[in-house]
């Protein structure tokens, strides 16, 4: 549900998810909020109650067409609503999003909207960092993103995700692709030795390595192996 429902279509029929969305893996709807207000003049918002700078969404337009929305699908779906006071977006959030039945997204715009649509109707709200934005739409496409690309089918293989950053809260390793040599610099010898068992070695080290120089709070929630722990602390030694 958003004012800018231009914003949101230019993103979601293109690349990965606009294929994922034309092969009909996943569906993804961009409702406009300015058609259901009552207002005679179309207004959507008005000055905040108490003084201040911006405009605030009304309640009503947003209001009617969630209900719309409820009406159509037949079914009341999980309402979120993309704030910067909400709660910081998660890889695992996303993982646990991308296995529902799906749910509505509510941009906000200008200062906001009216707390009494986040009290009434909002289930969860979800900040996609510690800045703001003009407005809820591209948050609301960072999210979809990356919930779009955890459903089954729409990437290639699991493997494009499960060894991606932030899924096993590791950091991901270097990667390369051709020329071998470039400005001088090689590609690391054992990448191109055709020897998987080393590959996959070298891959697993290097995420290691990563995530203990630029995240080590993330190592807390890693699931780690008796040869991780052992790498992890001849790493710290080193140090
Ligand atoms: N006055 C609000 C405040 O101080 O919390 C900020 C309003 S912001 C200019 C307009 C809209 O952009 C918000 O209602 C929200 O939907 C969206 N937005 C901005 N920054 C965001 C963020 N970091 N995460 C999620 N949504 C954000």
């Amino acid at each position: 549900m958003t004012l800018f429902p231009d914003m949101c279509n230019a993103v979601t029929h293109e690349s990965i998810i606009g294929r994922a969305v034309a092969a009909g893996k996943v569906e993804i709807n961009c409702v406009d909020i300015r058609p259901y207000t009552t207002d005679k003049h179309g207004r959507v918002d008005d000055a905040p109650y108490g003084g201040g700078m911006g405009m605030i969404m009304a309640p009503q337009p947003i209001h009617d067409c969630f209900e719309d929305i409820c009406r159509q699908r037949g079914s009341r779906p999980h309402l979120i609503f993309m704030s910067p006071r909400g709660k910081t977006l998660t890889q695992q959030r996303a993982v646990e999003l991308s296995q529902t039945e799906g749910f509505v997204i509510l941009c906000g715009h200008y200062e906001g909207v009216d707390q009494r649509i986040i009290d009434e109707l909002v289930d969860e709200e979800i900040s996609i960092g510690d800045y703001v934005l003009t407005g809820g739409e591209l948050p609301a496409l960072a999210l979809t993103d990356a919930v779009c690309r955890m459903v089954k089918g729409v990437l290639s293989d699991d493997i494009c995700f499960t060894e991606e950053s932030h899924f096993s809260s590791l950091l991901e390793y270097p990667q390369y692709t051709r020329p071998p040599e470039w400005h001088g610099v090689k590609v690391p010898d054992v990448l191109l030795s055709g020897h998987h068992a080393n590959i996959e070695k070298w891959r697993r080290e290097m995420s290691l390595a990563e995530t203990l120089k630029r995240r080590p709070d993330m190592l807390q929630n890693a699931e780690l192996t008796e040869k991780d722990k052992k790498y992890l602390s001849l790493l710290n030694k080193k140090d």
